[in-house]
């Protein structure tokens, strides 16, 4: 079969997305590839067509490389939908099954197999290796979410550098790598890592142009999460990101008392309850996960409609990474993030404490500072989103900055104002100082240590009472995105330090123009003019009616196979069947999402449904 028909018979698709394509046929042609494209471009086709037209070609098995364990069943089960042979080997199998599994992967009857890392380089599976290369049986590998590799990525793990073994041993079987996070360093990394320098490199544009991004100031972080919720995503799925296991206990516990269906997910949780929560998100709808960054990676759920920080990430890949599991269906999605002075500090010093080598430090350092010039922008944020990942663009109309351009205001003297205080505090008592005690003397408040320190007779204090101080702290905040003032830490204290660039702020030569942070500006809000509503809001009465009992139905079959809803079918897919109301199998035909096995499978019961004589439904 050639790959436009395995698309369209296989998988239901009409045509091929993007660069998939070149991808594809460079890889069934025998050819190495590494693969950067966004979260949701597509990439699992880039490896499973080729995998498909090679098994037919007689090249035998493809490997699948995944570090994702708790998804291969769900993975596994979604390829069984379409028809294709595939299986997994990991931990959560019996050894009787993972016996099973190997010996039929012995007798060529797997066209997919997924393992974890740790499994690939175990000798016992090399063997196994063996004897399908000696028979030419071994078709390709591709290493997912190959970022794992580096330890510039965000999600190193040690096990994936053990892979170029694979390259060694078996010379000549084609080897693609693809990953959804790639600046320049990582996207090195991996190449010089996992040898794939003759490798054809595709890289794809990040721009996830469904993806609205806001970032506002933080003030009282729960409080504006639920009014975003309440306001934007009722009933929605999302995820919403927070620093500590703590916080998201606490976070997840809140959502849940305002009748939100919230559950925590992090790594100190037992791994029971993580699996169980993990499920439940991906098989209800409208689940909102609240999770350290522990959650989220290869997580396929297409209708993600949000994704919230609550807390700062560590730097922009990790960022672009968490948002852009929003919206994998290409429907409108928001990246929402609460940010403030504490999120800075807190950065700063889990780099400054971290037990790491100093030039290691100093690339996060700049990686940390390339967020947060993201997030005190006052231009479009996907332009500066995108030229991080080397991408030139032009203003988007779907972030907050585009669409409510913020109100600037003249910093200067303020910001002279906390840096000289900085200044002279250092000078007269030859220590540094924390924020919170530089704020108080500037704005002349006579605390406990003000007074104890004598702090009254700096020649700055009070000078800045004008200010409020939710004012003196944006700017502070500034100030430290900019690189205009340091933060240290040490012994679990942060104090604040000038550096080259105040000596010019200090002197008037250089303004001061930051985002107008006080006023909290009514927020407008619409749904986003470039990007297509959720699929179920432009059916008409009777089609909404159909597309509502699709979805009870396909919760039925989803149950009874223990898979996600969205593999069966995706909402887009429900809602197109919604809108012809077919009459006959003739009438599903080149539907996008129905393929030849799906049809067969579930054709019948489809159009059941659409005329009403579903059991199923008939009977309660
Ligand atoms: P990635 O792994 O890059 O994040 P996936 O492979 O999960 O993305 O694909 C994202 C979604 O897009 C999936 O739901 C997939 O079925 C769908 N998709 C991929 N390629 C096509 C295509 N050519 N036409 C229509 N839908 C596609
Ligand atoms: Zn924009």
């Amino acid at each position: 079969m050639s790959i436009e028909s395995i698309l369209q018979e296989v998988f239901g698709y009409p045509s091929f997305r993007g660069p998939q394509q070149d991808i594809i046929s460079h890889v069934v042609a025998g050819g190495d590839a590494l693969v950067l494209m966004p979260t949701g471009g597509g990439k699992s086709l880039c490896y499973q067509i080729p995998a498909i037209a090679r098994k037919q070609a007689g090249q035998g098995v493809s490997i699948v490389v995944s570090p994702l364990i708790a998804l291969m069943h769900d993975q596994v089960g979604a390829l069984h939908e379409a028809g294709v042979n595939a299986a997994f080997l990991n931990s959560t199998l019996s050894s009787e099954e993972a016996y099973q599994t190997e010996q039929r992967l012995l007798r060529g009857e797997i066209t997919l197999l997924y393992a974890a890392p740790e499994r690939v380089t175990t000798p016992r599976f090399l063997a196994q290796l063996d004897t399908l290369f000696e028979r030419g049986q071994l078709s390709l590998f591709a290493i997912d979410e190959a970022h794992c590799v580096s330890q510039w990525g965000h999600d190193f793990r040690p096990e994936y550098r053990a892979l170029t073994v694979l390259h060694e041993r078996y010379a000549g079987v084609p080897r693609m790598a693809l990953t959804a996070t790639a600046d320049a360093l990582t996207r090195a990394d991996i190449v010089e890592r996992l040898q794939l320098e003759a490798a054809a490199q595709f890289v794809s544009s990040f721009d996830r142009p469904n993806i609205r991004y806001t970032i506002v100031e933080k003030k009282d972080a729960s409080t504006q999460l639920l009014r975003f919720i309440e306001r934007e995503h009722p009933g929605e799925a999302g995820v919403v990101y927070c620093q500590s296991r703590k916080r998201v206990e606490e976070v997840a516990a809140l959502l849940a008392q305002t009748g939100i269906h919230a559950l925590p997910y992090h790594a100190g949780l037992d791994y029971r309850v993580r699996q169980a929560n993990q499920n439940q998100f991906l098989r209800s709808e409208g689940v909102v996960m609240v999770a350290t960054i522990a959650f989220g990676m290869g997580i396929d759920k297409p209708d993600v409609r949000f994704v919230a920080h609550l807390d700062m990430p560590k730097n922009i890949e990790g960022y672009y990474q968490e948002t852009g599991r929003a919206g994998r269906d290409g429907m409108a999605a928001d990246a929402w993030m609460c940010y403030g002075l504490q999120d800075v500090v807190n950065q700063r010093r889990m780099i400054d404490e971290s037990p790491a080598e100093e030039d290691f430090k100093q690339v996060m350092r700049g990686k940390l500072d390339a967020l947060l010039g993201l997030a005190e922008a006052t231009d479009c944020r996907r332009v500066r989103l995108l030229r991080y990942f080397g991408e030139e663009s032009r203003e988007c109309h779907n972030c907050d900055n585009c669409l409510q351009p913020p109100e600037v205001w003249d910093a200067t003297d303020a910001a002279r104002k906390l840096l000289s205080t900085v200044y002279r505090l250092q000078q007269t008592s030859g220590v540094s100082f924390g924020a919170g005690h530089t704020l108080d003397i500037v704005r002349g408040k006579r605390t406990e240590k003000v007074v104890q320190r004598g702090h009254e007779t700096v020649s700055t204090f009070g000078l800045g009472a004008d200010y409020s101080e939710s004012q003196l702290r944006a700017v502070m905040r500034q100030l430290i995105a900019v690189g205009a003032l340091q933060v240290f830490t040490s012994e679990g204290f942060s104090t604040l330090h000038l550096t080259e660039a105040s000596r010019a702020v200090l002197r008037g030569e250089v303004p001061v123009r930051l985002r107008e942070s006080t006023h909290q500006r009514p927020e407008k809000r619409s749904r986003s003019r470039t990007a297509p509503a959720p699929v179920a809001a432009n059916l008409g009465q009777d089609a909404m009616v159909r597309f509502i009992n699709l979805k009870s139905w396909r919760a039925e079959v989803a149950k009874a196979h223990n898979l996600p809803a969205y593999v069966i079918f995706h909402d887009a897919t429900l809602a197109a069947i919604a809108e012809r109301a077919p009459r006959s199998l003739a009438d599903l035909q080149h539907i996008s999402g129905l393929g030849t096995r799906k049809l067969e499978a579930y054709g019948e019961a489809v159009l059941a449904v659409i005329t009403g004589t579903s059991p199923a439904l008939t009977a309660g």
